[in-house]
């Protein structure tokens, strides 16, 4: 949603009067995962510190998943995923892709790949893009948040030193597919074919301005808003950084699809740039 509705609208929609009998279940969201890790090698449950919201107690889920060996040392992958509560294609595909892993583990040959697919609870939950407590989380990292949320998602972004940062988003005002490349020079690299991947499934937004932002086959050169979730502002080397976004009004099956082939095209892509540059 573009930055000016969303500042008109945040307030008066925030906070909609959802009852805890009408919340979507998170547990249940990521049962058939946490199944799957239980006898599983390379596939591991690891939720985070529990956390107390208006006296109830929360954690967030986040997964690993450990690729087979790819000859060096492992490239390191955090895939963010609900960060706005009403956005679920990202949130499926994050646990969708963790699945297709775990079934085809060679897609991740050389990685190790952090999933965090529900990163605003509450949002989740209410299905809201805001927090219970009406915060866009997406604005609120790195400037001494109290959120949370945003604390243990920092700690996570600071301490695991991610060389690719993907975060899945969808967009309502948006009739294709887009993102941002942010952090390191190479994102366009990865981005691009990510974007062309997914294409077979919805089209690219060829628009010259979106979001409000100057874009070019679908791509926007910004770092975009401030605060949103990345790498810490004092990360050398950047990390590759990815907003990925589908439209949120087409079909859910084709975004959390267009989602999945996006993500398998970032594995494989990256992996070729990492090794062409080491070859220079
Ligand atoms: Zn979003």
């Amino acid at each position: 949603m573009p930055l000016e509705i969303l500042e008109i609208t945040s307030q008066s929609t925030m906070a909609s009067p959802v009852t805890p009998r009408q919340r979507r279940s998170i547990s249940k969201l990521i049962e058939p995962t946490r199944q799957l890790a239980k006898n599983s090698k390379k596939l591991f449950a690891q939720p985070l510190d529990d956390f107390t919201l208006n006296g109830e107690t929360y954690s967030l889920p986040r997964f690993l998943f450990v690729g087979p060996p790819g000859g060096g040392d492992y490239l390191r992958i955090g895939i963010f995923a609900g960060v706005h509560g009403d956005e679920t294609a990202g949130v499926d595909a994050s646990l969708r892709f963790l699945q297709e892993l775990h079934r085809t583990p060679d897609i991740a040959r050389g990685y190790e790949i952090f999933v965090y697919p529900v990163c605003n609870p509450t949002g989740y939950e209410d299905n809201t893009r805001w927090t219970r407590s009406g915060k866009d989380l997406n604005r609120e990292f790195w400037h001494d948040s109290r959120l949370p949320e945003v604390r243990q998602l920092e700690k996570e972004l600071r301490g695991l030193h991610f060389q690719g940062i993907i975060s899945l988003h969808a967009d309502d005002t948006s009739d294709g597919l887009y993102g941002f490349a942010r952090g390191s020079a190479l994102t366009r690299y990865v981005l691009q074919p990510a974007l062309q991947a997914a294409a077979a499934v919805l089209p690219i937004n060829a628009q010259r301005i979106i979001d409000n932002f100057n874009a070019q086959n679908g791509i926007i050169h910004r770092s975009c808003y401030q605060g949103i979730l990345g790498a810490p502002p004092e990360a050398r080397p950047r990390p590759f950084e990815i907003v990925f976004e589908t439209p949120q009004l087409a079909d859910h099956d084709k975004q959390v699809e267009a989602h999945l082939l996006a993500l398998k095209a970032v594995l494989s892509h990256y992996q070729t740039l990492i090794s062409e540059a080491q070859n220079i």
